[in-house]
């Protein structure tokens, strides 16, 4: 039994063993399994590490091959900038932050000619001083210190100007120096002699060309002024030969005379304009003026021609624009004169009008537009372009028996330009041509016409005149103040129709048969005892007339609104319904009785034929006339003669007429009184007038010398005690 026992205790173990032998197989195979799993694993995480390093090591290889690739780039781009730097023509250096030189290129070191100490490392200091030292640098009169100073400091500022200075060979070279964040500095030495020689050169010739330019003004003010002095006599005197008895052949010898005369003295002038404005001289004067007034000047200045033609010259200007602006009267007169002097030229019948529109600005300018209209031989279009080019006339047998030099259009249209304005031509062949101008016009303080207003007492007025034109513009006027008209021809219509409902009658000077004086005499003969205006353009004949105590006002032609409504307006209330006192008015110089003595006239004049062309200008004047020959003669003469005007020729021998004038002047400083000095002068430049009347000159007539420009002076100037200038026998008309 102990035997079974033992062999089952036995079998027990030995199947206990088996069992745990089997276990441990089983426990080892698990463990193998799992570390031949690990294994693997390992090994497929050492095949991904050696791709990385595969990758980075490629990697590394790439970068290193750019960066001798970008390392080449860097070498050949340093050596052509090295090269480039090298090879122009201008100096360049750097300099580091102590202001010494780390390069330099063989342009910038070629100017101080091999000096060894030159070479990188030097300081800029020291590049001065060396440069001053061995005389690279031409510093005129500066001490070297001075100069090395001034250039030290320019140095070190930050932002240094660029500068130019002087070498020794007569080089110039500009540097223009700049600093960098880190203190270092680039300098550029431009060689810049071509630069500045052609600069030179340039200079000298605008300098000849000033000269020049100066020379030909000079000639050409003595030109005109020595052309002006005998044209004075050809002009004068054969305005007075016409006033003598002469034959038919002699008339039309003394005409051509003086009209060649006045055409020469017109190209004159144009020449002498041109030349300015082409040479940018030009100024205009602005002033304040009266441009309806301006405009009534020309068309009396053109109505005897136009009067010859049977041509009517029609104004019609803007009843709401006011008539005072600041412009160049002058310069406005002469675009004016052209443009109406040509359409008069132009048209051999019909009429001339010229119409005045305008618009006001906000800024106390006006746009004025002038349009002048004529209804003459036109222009062909083909030529209308043309027209404003200097020396172009439309030739063609319709205008070639016109004169002129074809300048007037191309000085106008500078003139307009000038004034900032426009000029333009609409023209229809056989019709008729259009001039029109457009400015823009500043205002005088208060020139705003005040509206019109009804003159009390006044209903009905009365217009004789043989002119529609004026008749019309008269009655347009009128009207504006409230005042109905009654239109005549002339004075037996005048009579026939004139009866107590006419309040005033407004008569011109120069009717055909009865003139306007003796219709005021008719009129008081009648007993209408209603006011006269004359309206005349030469008021001072008509005021030495016996009749013209009978008017209540004369007034000189072309009349403006301002001076019609003045004299309306002065008409006194009860002087509308009884004829007016003999009693003179301030304008009036036929006192009745002798006056006491004639009117005195110092005319100062160095050219003999001169003083004969003014003494016959003057020779229907009852006055008192004496002659200087010269400045200090017209002093003395001004003191013993007490001259009530005095005629001043400027260019005159021992004392020119400003000094003259200056001396009178100083005299009359203690005199208190101021006779007027009218300067006659054959200068037509610019300036020359300005000058002339700061001198203290009242006026200035340009030779030739007109006899209605001296009549009128004479007339302004006449006071109220002396004898009337025309003797009353005279024939005023
Ligand atoms: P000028 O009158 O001295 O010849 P302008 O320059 O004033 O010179 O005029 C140039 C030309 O323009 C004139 O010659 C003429 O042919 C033409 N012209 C100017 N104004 C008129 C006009 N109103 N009617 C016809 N032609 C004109």
């Amino acid at each position: 039994m102990e035997l079974a026992n033992k062999v089952a205790q036995e079998r027990r173990a030995r199947l206990a063993a088996e069992r745990l032998l089997e276990q441990k197989q089983a426990e080892l195979h698990a463990a193998n399994r799992k570390l031949g799993l690990h294994a693997r694993a390992l090994s497929d995480e050492i095949v991904v590490t050696r791709a990385k390093v595969q990758t980075v090591e490629d990697e590394n290889q790439r970068v290193k091959s750019d960066l001798h690739v970008a390392n080449e780039k860097v070498q050949v781009a340093e050596r052509r900038l090295w090269h480039s730097i090298e090879t122009i023509q201008d100096g360049f250096a750097f300099f580091d932050d102590n202001s010494r030189m780390i390069a330099a290129n063989p342009a910038y070191m070629s100017v101080f000619d091999g000096l060894e100490l030159i070479e990188p490392g030097i300081s800029y200091v020291e590049i001065l001083q060396l440069a001053t030292e061995e005389g690279i640098v031409d510093i005129g009169d500066l001490a070297p210190a001075a100069w090395r100073e001034t250039m030290l400091d320019r140095w070190q500022s930050i932002d240094p100007e660029p500068t130019v200075i002087r070498l020794w060979s007569g080089e110039y070279i500009k540097l223009i120096d700049q600093r960098g964040h880190g203190g270092d500095v680039v300098s550029l030495a431009l060689n810049i002699t071509e630069t500045i020689r052609y600069e030179e050169r340039l200079k000298e010739a605008r300098a000849r060309a000033e000269a020049a330019n100066r020379a030909k003004s000079s000639f050409l003010a003595n030109m005109s002024h020595e052309i002006r002095t005998p044209m004075n006599g050809i002009v004068g005197m054969s305005d007075l030969l016409k006033d003598t008895e002469l034959t038919e052949e002699q008339r039309l010898y003394a005409d051509t005379i003086k009209n060649s005369g006045e055409a020469l003295l017109v190209i004159i002038n144009d020449v002498l304009d041109y030349s300015k404005i082409e040479a940018e001289k030009l100024v205009l004067k602005p002033e304040p003026f009266d441009l309806e007034r301006c405009i009534h000047e020309l068309i009396m200045l053109l109505q005897p021609k136009a009067r010859d033609q049977g041509l009517e010259i029609l104004l019609d200007y803007d009843l709401f624009l006011p008539t005072q602006f600041i412009g160049d009267p002058g310069r406005m007169r002469q675009v004016l004169t052209n443009l109406m002097g040509n359409a008069v030229k132009f048209t051999e019948k019909g009429h001339v009008l010229i119409r005045v529109t305008g618009m006001m600005g906000e800024d106390g300018s006006a746009q004025v537009h002038i349009a002048v209209e004529d209804t003459g031989i036109g222009i062909p279009a083909d030529k209308v372009e043309h027209v404003f080019g200097e020396f172009n006339q439309v030739d063609d047998e319709h205008n070639r028996r016109f004169e002129g030099t074809g300048l007037g259009l191309a000085i106008s249209q500078q003139l307009v330009r000038l004034m900032g304005g426009q000029i333009w031509v609409e023209s229809e062949l056989g019709v008729g041509s259009t001039f029109g101008l457009q400015i823009t016009l500043p205002m005088p303080d208060g020139a705003a016409e005040p509206a019109p207003v009804a003159i009390a007492g006044l209903s009905r007025a009365m217009i004789v005149d043989g002119n529609d034109a004026n008749r019309q513009l008269l009655e347009k006027r009128l009207n504006l103040f409230g005042i109905e008209t009654v239109c005549c021809a002339d004075a037996p219509e005048a009579l026939s129709l004139v009866g107590p409902q006419v309040d005033l009658v407004l008569t011109e000077h120069h009717l055909n048969g009865m003139d306007g004086l003796e219709l005021a005499e008719a009129l008081r003969a009648a007993e209408h005892e209603m006011p006269v205006i004359l309206l005349s353009d030469n008021i001072g004949y008509a005021a030495q007339d016996p009749a013209r105590p009978l008017l209540h006002a004369v007034l000189q032609k072309p009349v403006s609104r301002r001076e019609l409504c003045a004299a309306l307006a002065a008409l006194p209330v009860q002087a509308r319904s009884k004829a007016p006192d003999a009693q003179p008015g301030a304008d009036d110089a036929a006192a009745p009785g002798v006056p006491a003595r004639a009117l005195r006239v110092l005319a100062a004049e160095d050219n003999k034929t001169n003083r004969l062309v003014f003494s016959k200008m003057v020779a229907a004047l009852d006055i008192d006339l004496t002659f200087a020959e010269n400045g200090v003669e017209a002093v003395a003469l001004y003191q013993s003669v007490q001259p009530d005007i005095v005629f001043m020729d400027i260019s005159m021998p021992l004392m020119d007429g400003k000094e003259a004038t200056g001396h009178i002047r100083d005299i009359e400083k203690k005199t208190g009184v101021h006779v007027p000095i009218v300067a006659m002068t054959a200068h037509a430049m610019d300036g020359d007038d300005t000058c002339i009347l700061a001198a203290g000159l009242d006026h200035y007539l340009t030779k030739p010398l007109r006899k209605a420009a001296i009549h009128e002076r004479i007339v302004e100037a006449c006071p109220m005690n002396v004898r009337p200038l025309v003797p009353p026998v005279a024939d005023a008309g």
